[in-house]
């Protein structure tokens, strides 16, 4: 094997024409590919908006939010680089123009720049290249760094990003660094003809600011002829072989592998003149096989109020693609308004489901609808999983219908209920400021040997991670228990309930943390795992449902 590179190598991905094209996917299937080929590569996201974090912002305006081991508050591209590099990022892989800004003002106050006009250039630009080297040379120097600029080139707010590194492509050998653009190329059904003019504006636009692209990913929706590459290559300054193809995939974990037959890799290679062995993704290929050829088929409902926008749930959507490929099952996601399920009732909504997932969420709205969705659920013995307000909803379900505290309840939702079974943690009571102060990040918790949560994750245990304010109230702990709720993880210290469930019942678990930050495409997490194991044999009957109960009692 050749001997790997000393100096570490910067591509820098940006796109243009217009957002939501998949950078994030991109950007992962690159790092794939670069890593299949025995390269230490390191993700980063560059965010242009003024927040420190996306941790203050509604889902609907940003998605999910990605939370990492150390407690970070970040980017959903960032759930992405974890999925397809199957390795855990930490804080330096995402910055925003809040931080950037936060720091540069902070140092300014005390003198850091004592004497000169603080300006974007160069102490905002040389702040955004510093944390990227950073991010190149801790713990040790990475082969490469892969920085993906978030927006739209021709955004005002990207541009102190842009102009950063293009100042580190001046910096930094000619070899060392390169420019991936990813553009759009329409079609028009009235010409009938693939459209690449947006694409010469897009690259015009980034060159004005001085940037030159090496590579262009073209997402398109039918394939690029040799014509059309020659064409774009010629209006854009590239050869035809760096334009490479970005058709729609059945599965996106398919995109690296559209990418390897472009020759990507070979390119990218070749650009940056890295020393590094063929490539070797075998598993990678097995597991999108997989995913493309299910058994099974399972309709799991999905009881949450962000449903319109299911970025609010991207990690949810993939764990359940990761669970279906190991369980061989097309995993169908039902999606269900908890709004919808208080005004119907349950049952016209749910009857035809094979497992339930109450997903995690803030604020008392659709919150009397998820208790119903998941009363229903343990009455008919259909599984489920509950995920942080998930559990909390449970634990307030079972309170009120199984333990007969009537009116139990969140004091997130209710503050004067007489039985506040989920309550604010004690850390959290003198806490007024909102960003970064839920108790975040990765915490271990006890499994109790025998229970079902023992059996999922076959250890006695784990950590997980977490993003909350509220938990079970320890008041509440021995007279739930009595009533047959199980807590079958707890915090090391016995503090905290992390897991419960419910022996009562074929399948019925929820974690206070969020599993589905850490599943990958080929270590499903434990716990989808286990629920769509379950909807399959609730499928085959194998789990009477109260419909063949109340049939077979006629
Ligand atoms: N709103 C609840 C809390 O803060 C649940 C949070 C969540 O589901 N992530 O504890």
């Amino acid at each position: 094997m050749a001997e790997k590179v000393k100096k570490t190598k910067y591509i820098f991905v940006t796109g243009g024409v217009v957002s939501s094209l998949g950078k994030g996917i991109a950007a992962s299937s690159i790092g794939l590919l670069l890593k299949s080929r025995g390269l230490n590569v390191r993700m980063m996201k560059c965010d242009p908006y003024i927040n420190v974090d996306p941790g203050t912002m509604n889902p609907f305006q940003h998605g999910e939010v990605f939370v990492l081991d150390d407690g970070s508050e970040t980017d959903l591209d960032l759930g992405h680089y974890e999925r397809f590099l199957d390795y855990s990022l930490n804080r330096f892989s995402n910055i925003t123009s809040g931080q950037i800004y936060d720091a540069v003002i902070q140092r300014e106050r005390k003198g850091g720049y004592l004497g000169a006009t603080v300006q974007v250039i160069p102490h905002i630009t040389n702040e955004i290249k510093s944390r990227i080297r950073l991010l190149a040379a801790t713990p040790e120097p990475a082969d490469v760094v892969i920085i993906e600029i978030g927006g739209t080139v021709g955004d005002i707010e990207s541009l102190p990003f842009l102009e950063a590194i293009r100042q580190m492509a001046l910096e930094e050998e000619n070899e060392d660094t390169l420019f991936i653009h990813l553009t759009l190329i329409p079609y028009i059904e009235g010409s009938g003809e693939l459209k690449t003019k947006p694409t010469q504006h897009s690259v015009k636009a980034l060159r004005e600011i001085g940037v030159d692209a090496d590579i262009l990913i073209c997402r398109s929706p039918l394939p690029l002829t040799r014509e059309v590459k020659k064409k774009i290559g010629l209006f854009c300054n590239v050869p035809p072989e760096a334009v490479i193809q970005d058709l729609d995939m059945e599965t996106i974990y398919e995109l690296p592998i559209q990418f390897h037959k472009e020759l990507l890799d070979n390119l990218m290679v070749h650009y940056l003149k890295l020393l590094c062995k063929d490539l070797d993704y075998s598993e990678w290929v097995s597991m999108v096989h997989n995913l493309k050829n299910p058994e099974h088929k399972v309709k799991i409902g999905i009881c949450g109020k962000y449903i319109d926008l299911r970025d609010a749930y991207k990690s949810i959507i993939e764990s359940f693609i990761h669970a279906g490929c190991a369980n061989k099952a097309d995993v169908e996601l039902v999606w269900v308004s908890s709004e919808l399920i208080s005004e119907d009732g349950p049952e016209a909504h749910l009857s035809d489901i094979d497992g339930l997932l109450v997903p995690g969420g803030f604020g008392e709205r659709g919150i009397e609808g998820k208790i119903d969705a998941i009363k229903y659920v343990r009455e008919n013995n259909i599984p489920f999983l509950g995920i942080c307000l998930g559990l909390q909803c449970a634990v307030i379900e079972y309170a009120r219908n199984v333990a007969g505290f009537e009116d139990a309840n969140s004091s997130e939702f209710d503050n004067k209920s007489p039985h506040p079974v989920i309550h604010l943690m004690d850390e959290q009571k003198d806490i007024t400021d909102k960003g970064a102060t839920m108790r975040l990040g990765s915490y271990p918790c006890k499994i109790t040997p025998g229970s079902l949560a023992q059996k999922l994750y076959n250890t006695l245990k784990i950590d997980e991670r977490h993003r909350h304010r509220y938990e079970v109230n320890n008041e509440y702990r021995d007279k739930l228990n009595k009533e047959g709720l199980e807590f079958s993880g707890i915090s090391p210290d016995g503090k905290l309930v992390e897991i419960i469930e419910l022996p009562s019942h074929p399948f019925f678990i929820a974690g206070q943390f969020h599993p589905e930050l850490k599943s990958r495409p080929m270590r499903p997490h434990p716990l989808f795992a286990g629920l769509v194991k379950a909807a399959v044999n609730f499928k085959g009957g194998k789990i009477p449902t109260a419909k063949k109960i109340r049939e077979s009692i006629k």
